[in-house]
C-alpha cells in the first residue's frame, strides 16, 4: 500500500462528514456524463485534499480510477466530453454492454476513437485506458 491509499479512507470519512454537514450535497446526476445512477466523490487532485471531489457515476469513476494528480481538470475532461462519447454511454445508446463497445471500438468499427492517454499524454499511466469515440459518429450511426 503506497502513502496515497493511505489517506484515501480517511479523505471519503472527511466527504461523508461534510455531507452530513450540508458542506458538500450530491447532485442527483455525474458532473461529467449526467448519468442518474450510483454517484461517488472522485478525488481528482489527491487525497491531501479531501473535500475537493468530483460527484460522478461509478461508470466515470471507473475511467478515471488511479488519476487522482490533478494533471486532468474536470475543464479538460469536460472539453473531450464535448466531442467524444466515454464508451459506457455509447453502451447505453446502443443497449449493450460496455465491452461490446470497446470490442467494437478494437475492431474498428467506430474510426477516429481515441484513449484518454492520447488527451492526456502527460496524465499517470494506468492500467486501464479507456477509449473515446466521436459523437458524429454515434448520430449518424444510431
Ligand atoms: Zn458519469
Amino acid at each position: 500500500m503506497n502513502l496515497a491509499q493511505h489517506k484515501k479512507p480517511y479523505a471519503y470519512y472527511q466527504v461523508e462528514r461534510a455531507i452530513a454537514k450540508g458542506v458538500l450535497i450530491i447532485p442527483k446526476t455525474c458532473e461529467l456524463c449526467s448519468n442518474r445512477e450510483s454517484i461517488i466523490p472522485h478525488h481528482w487532485n489527491g487525497y491531501d485534499y479531501p473535500l475537493d471531489v468530483w460527484f460522478i457515476c461509478r461508470s466515470c469513476n471507473n475511467i478515471l480510477r488511479g488519476r487522482h494528480d490533478g494533471t486532468m481538470s474536470k475543464d479538460d475532461i469536460l472539453g473531450v466530453l464535448n466531442n467524444y462519447y466515454p464508451t459506457h454511454i455509447v453502451a447505453k445508446k446502443y443497449g449493450v454492454t460496455t465491452p461490446l463497445v470497446t470490442w467494437r471500438v478494437r475492431n474498428g468499427l467506430f474510426p477516429g476513437s481515441r484513449k484518454l492517454t492520447d488527451f492526456f499524454p502527460n496524465g499517470p499511466k494506468t492500467k486501464y485506458d479507456p477509449w473515446f469515440i466521436p459523437k458524429d459518429l454515434i448520430e449518424v450511426q444510431v
